[in-house]
């Protein structure tokens, strides 16, 4: 599949994970979907806050689209291994979840595995009935990210935030270094 004939900010998400499958286009429509309904785009600061239930390739599209990335600290990862994703708007107070469809057919090739190429283009160009659930749950957005003094570490000598220390007979370490 040709790259730069796919719409801009697709391309900039598949630059940005480094191939198109279909992971990234299930993070991708649900990102999407989601601003989508809270009428938002990117977040250049806090404004939004994600959860993704999964670490797989469809964060790094939600990364992207929404703006809520692991550095900003408003990327949320619950370790539940499902494609169910949730962007909340600090501004309006609403939030959106999107779920991968269950009940998802997906298109088998010959040899009964999935194809490849057809599930892309199911996930491309289904629409998003077919593809999600989306609902807007009431929900509990969590408390922003915040920045603590850097204490130094008296047994390697390294910068440690303070909330991650540990005092242990008068003396300051880190967590690798307290162990
Ligand atoms: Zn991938
Ligand atoms: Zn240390």
């Amino acid at each position: 599949m040709d790259i730069n004939q796919l719409p801009p900010d697709l391309q900039e998400t598949v630059r940005f994970h480094g191939h198109l499958c279909p992971g990234l286009l299930i993070g991708y429509r649900a990102a999407q979907a989601a601003l989508e309904k809270l009428g938002a785009t990117r977040s250049e600061d806090e404004e939004l806050v994600a959860v993704v239930e999964n670490q797989s390739c469809s964060v790094d599209a939600v990364q992207v689209l929404s703006g809520c990335t692991f550095g900003k600290g408003n990327l949320f990862f619950l370790d539940y291994g499902k494609q169910v994703f949730t962007i909340g708007s600090r501004k309006s107070g609403k939030a959106v979840r999107v779920a991968l469809r269950g009940d998802l057919i997906k298109p088998t090739g010959p040899d009964g595995r999935t194809d490849r190429g057809k599930f892309i283009a199911q996930l491309l160009n289904d629409p998003l009935e077919a593809l999600y659930r989306v609902s807007e749950p009431q929900f509990e957005f969590p408390a922003e990210a915040q920045i603590f003094p850097t204490l130094v570490c008296s047994r390697c000598g390294e910068g440690v935030m303070e909330t991650r220390t540990v005092t242990r007979d008068g003396r300051l370490y880190c967590l690798p270094c307290s162990r």
